[in-house]
C-alpha cells in the first residue's frame, strides 16, 4: 500500500482499495492499453482516450501535432488515468452495484518531448507497449515525426485504486432474495487476420504475437 506522494493523490473514499506502491502502480500501467488524458484547452477542458507507453519515470502519450489537448497539455498540469475492468459486481441493492477494476491516476506537469532521438525512442516505447512491432516496421519518416507530438508526464504524483472482491451489501440486506456476487471479465485476443494485400511470405513477427497471446 505505501503512502501517497502528495495530498491530491491520496484517496479520500474507498481508502481500503488504495495502492501507492510504485511497482504495483507500474504493474497496472503495464497491463493497460488505453489512457485517458485530461487537459484545459482554449475551448475548455477535454478528456481523450489515447495509447501510451512508459519509462521508469514518465508516462508517454503521442498524437497529431495538431491535437489541441496535447498542445494545451505541454507545460501545464494534466491528469492521465489508466483503467482496466476486471469484472462486474452485482449487489443485493442497485446502490451497491460496482465493478472490479485496477485504475491509476497520474497528476502532474506534462512536458513536450521534441529532441529527435528522445522523441523517436518515446514513439518506439508507445508503439511497443500497444503491440511489440517497432523494430520490424519500416522506419518513421522525418515528415511523420514532424507530424507527431509526444508528451511525458512524470510518474511521481500518482495513485492506484484496486477493487477485486464481491458485493459489499448493507447488513440489513444480507440473506435477502437477491443474488449477490461478481462476474469476472477476461479479455482474449482473437486470431490475427492478415490484409488481402499482404505480400506472400510475410508473417506477423513472433514478438508481436507473443505480446497479445501472453
Ligand atoms: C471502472 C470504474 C468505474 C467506476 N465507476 C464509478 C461510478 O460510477 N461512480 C463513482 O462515484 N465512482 C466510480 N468509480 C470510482 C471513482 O474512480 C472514484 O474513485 C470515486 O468516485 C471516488 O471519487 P472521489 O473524487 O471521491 O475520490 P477521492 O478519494 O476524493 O480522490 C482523491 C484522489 O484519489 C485518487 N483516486 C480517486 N479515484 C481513483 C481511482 N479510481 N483510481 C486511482 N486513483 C484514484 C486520485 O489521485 C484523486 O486525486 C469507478 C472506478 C472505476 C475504475
Amino acid at each position: 500500500m505505501s503512502t501517497p506522494a502528495t495530498d491530491r493523490v491520496e484517496l479520500k473514499r474507498g481508502t481500503n482499495r488504495a495502492e501507492y506502491g510504485h511497482e504495483e502502480m507500474l504493474a497496472v500501467l503495464d497491463a493497460g492499453k488505453v489512457a485517458h488524458m485530461g487537459a484545459d484547452t482554449d475551448h475548455g477542458i477535454i478528456v481523450l482516450p489515447m495509447a501510451y507507453g512508459r519509462t521508469d519515470t514518465e508516462i508517454l502519450l503521442h498524437g497529431s501535432a495538431a491535437n489541441a489537448m496535447l498542445r494545451a497539455g505541454g507545460g501545464t498540469d494534466v491528469c492521465v488515468t489508466v483503467t482496466i475492468i476486471d469484472g462486474l459486481v452485482i449487489a443485493r441493492s442497485a446502490f451497491h452495484n460496482s465493478m472490479n477494476y485496477r485504475s491509476v491516476v497520474i497528476r502532474g506537469e506534462a512536458r513536450l518531448i521534441t529532441e529527435p532521438e528522445e522523441k523517436t525512442e518515446a514513439l518506439k516505447i508507445i508503439t511497443d507497449h500497444v503491440a511489440v512491432n517497432w523494430d520490424s516496421r519500416r522506419e518513421a519518416t522525418e515528415k511523420e515525426l514532424k507530424a507527431t507530438m509526444v508528451i511525458g508526464v512524470p510518474l511521481t504524483e500518482m495513485s492506484a485504486k484496486i477493487r477485486n472482491d464481491g458485493a459489499v451489501d448493507d447488513d440489513a440486506d444480507l440473506g435477502g432474495p437477491e443474488w449477490a456476487g461478481h462476474i469476472p471479465l477476461t479479455e482474449v485476443w482473437g486470431e490475427p487476420v492478415p490484409n488481402d494485400d499482404v505480400a506472400d511470405g510475410c508473417v506477423l513477427p513472433p514478438e508481436t504475437l507473443a505480446g497479445v497471446t501472453q
